[in-house]
């Protein structure tokens, strides 16, 4: 049986012994907060149950090393949309040790991607059309710097209230230790001028 039918088959049963109950929430986070964390599978139920964290608490964004690429992409703007439309107040940048971002070469990815039928000619076009797919496909080296970054982009962005508390962390994604890398409150009203380098 494929993944998707195993799926659906659970998910039939979950929805006929009512499994959703415990559940039920609203789209508004109840403690007001924003998420920006990794997708590592290590951080599924680890990151909100470490954070204390229940279904309807938080807005929780993922993707791959809990990065903001472009300040006008979709991560910025879930930021927005958790702080104008749906009433969280703080936002919290997480990132983890042991990320796969960390290093992560272009060469490598790329070298993937044509082992897998992508054609060196499909590559070249894109490189050929302005999309530097290579920068667009680089890690970080060091999460904390990376974390600081994030905060700075997100506290900085032209369409942030002052108001807002951005935090930075770092998650052990084995005990579920954080290390509060940037403290929000004091910088609460304060927009920083120097973005960390990595
Ligand atoms: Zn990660």
């Amino acid at each position: 049986m494929s993944i998707i039918s195993n799926i659906l088959k659970y998910n039939e049963t979950f929805v006929d012994q009512h499994g959703y109950e415990e559940f039920q929430t609203t789209k508004y986070p109840d403690k007001k907060m924003v998420i920006l964390t990794c997708m590592d599978t290590r951080l599924l139920e680890l990151l909100p149950k470490a954070l204390g964290l229940k279904n309807g608490d938080a807005k929780i964004i993922k993707n791959a090393g809990a990065v903001i690429s472009h300040p006008f992409g979709s991560i910025m703007r879930s930021i927005l949309v958790a702080i104008y439309e749906l009433g969280a107040e703080e936002v919290c940048v997480i990132g983890h040790h042991g990320c796969g971002m960390v290093g992560l070469e272009p060469s490598s990815v790329l070298e993937a991607a044509k082992q897998n039928g992508v054609s060196k000619n499909r590559i070249e076009t894109l490189m050929n059309a302005g999309i530097d797919v290579s920068k667009w496909l680089t890690g970080f080296q060091c999460v904390e710097k990376s974390v600081q970054n994030s905060v700075h982009l997100i506290k900085n962005h032209p369409l942030m209230p002052d108001k807002i508390a951005v935090h930075g962390m770092v998650i052990c994604p084995e005990t579920g230790k954080l290390d509060l890398i940037v403290d929000g409150y004091n910088h609460a009203n304060a927009k920083e001028t120097e973005p960390a380098s990595m």
